[in-house]
């Protein structure tokens, strides 16, 4: 067997990308005020922003579309969609959302009394707004390994089962209506949480009338990485360890634009009745019809669909495998990045990269501006940039990560593109001295890292 599985899918559709000379990259990110955010979709080569929505959908999954049942209500596509979840999650209800945030909303608002805390392993940006807006205050209860970016740890997402027992300790069992888990922990790097740690995180809630909400939306790719890490699961199908995963779950939001395969949606899973009448009527008021949620009939119809073809062993073998193929390369030409290579994406250390640029500077926005000018390849910035400002004080938030992603898409690019994007990274790692630092221009009031504009230091 090759040691990177090729391809499990041929072309039938393709979409030509523009070729651009060096002038025109060095033009786009000019204008873009060296903010990858601001380029022009049109004016990228191969396109690593996000694996958010960026699937390429099947052949099956295209024929869907077009017996999309658009009624109003009772949908044939949301009943289908029903019954997919059912069976392959093994939730008894679902009720769609337009994404993942429209799912977290819904939760949190049916869940959550002000003065309440939600435990979780890591924050993700939506989950944690959604929850800070219905009342509840965050508490981080992640393993320590999870925050050191050059320790190799399987299951890096674990929950740190102490942690979890000293907040019930501190604020009561009563204050906690919930604990979310993320499988995987997208803000650590894609790292997977062990099904062992999801059985023990489900007992200790049980123990204290806690529930369980897992954050699902990449439950396939914490999947395949049980199936190859985790004692006995080598002979499971990752359709069975989905199912044992979410059988320690009373619930899940799903972001469909991740694992699901699609480029728009997601759902909210429940077990509980009583829960699940609230939820109806929440979606109704934010969302839509409960057989509709914000999403056109073929959008649920794509979804169903997508999520059956999520659990091919192939689909998801390929996939982790084109990841690691472009982390290993990066790692062979001595290229600092984070470990181990987790499920979506290659994280570059910018910190490490550019050790002469002075965090102030951007050290990762530069980066990510670089690799652009040299390739028409766009990455993101998940540093000092997206930290932002203490409110109270000014200043910027130092974090200790100062990191450039390369996320990949689902099923859209190939072998040769990730030799472009390794070529790319490795020439700028070979003159790295002669890169400077940047200085913001423009800086918006909220969430800078969309809209700033910067130069380089003279
Ligand atoms: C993308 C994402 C979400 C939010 O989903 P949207 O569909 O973008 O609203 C939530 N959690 C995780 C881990 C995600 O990656």
């Amino acid at each position: 067997m090759a040691k990177f599985m090729a391809e499990p899918f041929k072309i039938k559709v393709v979409e030509p990308i523009a070729m651009k000379t060096q002038e025109q990259l060095a033009a786009a990110i000019e204008e873009a005020g060296y903010n990858t955010f601001l380029l022009k979709s049109k004016d990228v080569y191969i396109d690593l922003l996000t694996d958010s929505g960026t699937t390429a959908m099947s052949d099956n999954q295209w024929a869907g579309m077009m017996i999309g049942d658009e009624a109003y209500a009772g949908s044939g596509n949301f009943y289908n969609l029903e019954k997919t979840v059912q069976e392959i999650y093994g939730f008894k209800y679902v009720v769609p959302t337009h994404q993942g945030r429209g799912a977290e909303n819904i939760l949190s608002k049916i869940c959550i009394k002000p003065g309440d805390y939600v435990p979780g392993n890591m924050y993700f940006t939506t989950t944690r707004a959604h929850q800070e807006l219905a009342g509840a205050t965050f508490e981080d209860v992640i393993i320590d390994e999870a925050h050191d970016s050059q320790l190799d740890h399987p299951f890096k997402g674990n929950i740190d089962l102490n942690k979890f027992q000293a907040l019930i300790d501190r604020v009561g069992a009563e204050r906690i209506p919930y604990i979310c888990l993320a499988v995987t922990v997208n803000l650590a790097g894609g790292q997977p949480v062990s099904i062992q740690n999801m059985r023990e995180v489900k007992q200790l809630a049980d123990k204290h009338g806690i529930k369980v909400m897992f954050d699902a939306t990449r439950c396939v790719e914490n999947a395949f990485f049980i199936h190859e890490r985790e004692e006995g699961y080598q002979d499971k199908s990752i359709a069975e360890i989905l199912k044992e995963m979410f059988s320690y779950a009373d619930g899940a939001t799903m972001s469909g634009k991740k694992d699901c395969l699609v480029n728009i949606g997601g759902f909210l899973a429940l077990n509980d009745d009583d829960l699940y009448q609230k939820a109806t009527q929440l979606v109704v008021l934010y969302e839509g019809m409960p057989s509709y949620g914000g999403l056109a009939g073929r959008d649920m119809e794509a979804m169903a669909r997508g999520i059956r073809e999520s659990v091919d062993y192939y689909y998801i073998k390929h996939r982790i495998e084109q990841i690691r193929y472009l982390g290993e390369k990066l790692e062979e030409a001595g290229v600092p990045i984070v470990k181990p290579i987790g499920g979506h994406a290659i994280f570059l250390d910018a910190r490490q990269f550019l050790p002469h640029i002075p965090q102030d500077q951007f050290p990762a926005q530069m980066l990510a501006a670089q690799l652009y000018k040299l390739s028409g390849v766009r990455s993101m910035e998940r540093g000092i940039v997206s930290a932002g400002r203490n409110s109270q004080t000014g200043e910027h938030y130092f974090p200790k990560l100062e990191l450039v992603r390369l996320t990949i898409p689902r099923r859209v690019y190939t072998y040769a593109h990730m030799d472009v994007v390794a070529e790319a990274v490795i020439e700028l790692y070979k003159k790295r001295d002669t890169i400077p630092g940047l200085k913001m221009v423009y800086e918006p009031p909220v969430l800078r890292f969309f809209t700033a504009r910067f130069e380089p230091v003279k």
